[in-house]
C-alpha cells in the first residue's frame, strides 16, 4: 500500500505525527503539504483520523516482540503476586494513566481495542496493573 501524507504547516495533529514517527518511517513515505493533515491512500481514499494515520504509518510490532512483552508482563505479575505485593492499581491511578494514554499518539485502535503501539499491550489491561509501566515514561 502506498501512502502520501499531507501535513499542514500549523496544526496540533501535524506536531503529533511528526513527533511519533521514526526517521526510518519518514524515509518510506511521501510527504506533501495542504491546508489540513490527512493520509492519501493509493485508491484515492483520504484518512483524517489521527489514530488511524499513525496505526497505518507505523510498522506494527513483530509477533515475537509482542510475545516477549507479554511474557515479561506475566513474569512481573507472578513475581509481585508471589511476594505478596499489590497488583492492581487504584481507580485513581488507573484513571490518571488512561487519561495520559488517551491523548498519546502511540495509542492506536486495533481489532482488540486500544493498544499501545510502542509495546503492543492492550491499554485497558496495561493501565490496571502496578507491575506495568509506560514504555515512553509518561506514567
Ligand atoms: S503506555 Fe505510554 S506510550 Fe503507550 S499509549 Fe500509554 S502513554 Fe502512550
Amino acid at each position: 500500500m502506498t501512502y502520501r501524507l499531507f501535513l499542514s504547516h500549523d496544526s496540533e495533529k501535524n506536531k503529533q505525527i511528526q513527533s511519533s514517527l521514526t526517521d526510518e518511517i519518514w524515509q518510506t513515505i511521501e510527504v506533501d503539504y495542504d491546508s489540513e493533515v490527512y493520509l492519501l491512500l493509493e485508491d484515492g481514499s483520504k484518512i483524517q483520523d489521527l489514530d488511524l494515520i499513525l496505526a497505518l504509518l507505523r510498522p506494527s510490532l513483530s509477533f515475537e516482540r509482542k510475545i516477549k512483552n507479554l511474557g515479561t508482563s506475566f513474569k512481573n505479575l507472578v513475581k509481585a503476586k508471589v511476594s505478596g505485593e499489590k497488583i492492581l492499581a487504584s481507580n485513581e491511578e488507573i484513571n490518571k494513566r488512561r487519561a495520559v494514554c488517551k491523548d498519546c499518539p502511540f495509542s492506536v485502535r486495533s481489532f482488540y481495542g486500544k493498544v499501545c503501539s510502542e509495546c503492543g499491550c492492550n491499554i485497558k489491561a496495561k493501565t490496571s496493573f502496578l507491575t506495568e509501566e509506560c514504555p515512553k515514561g509518561k506514567w
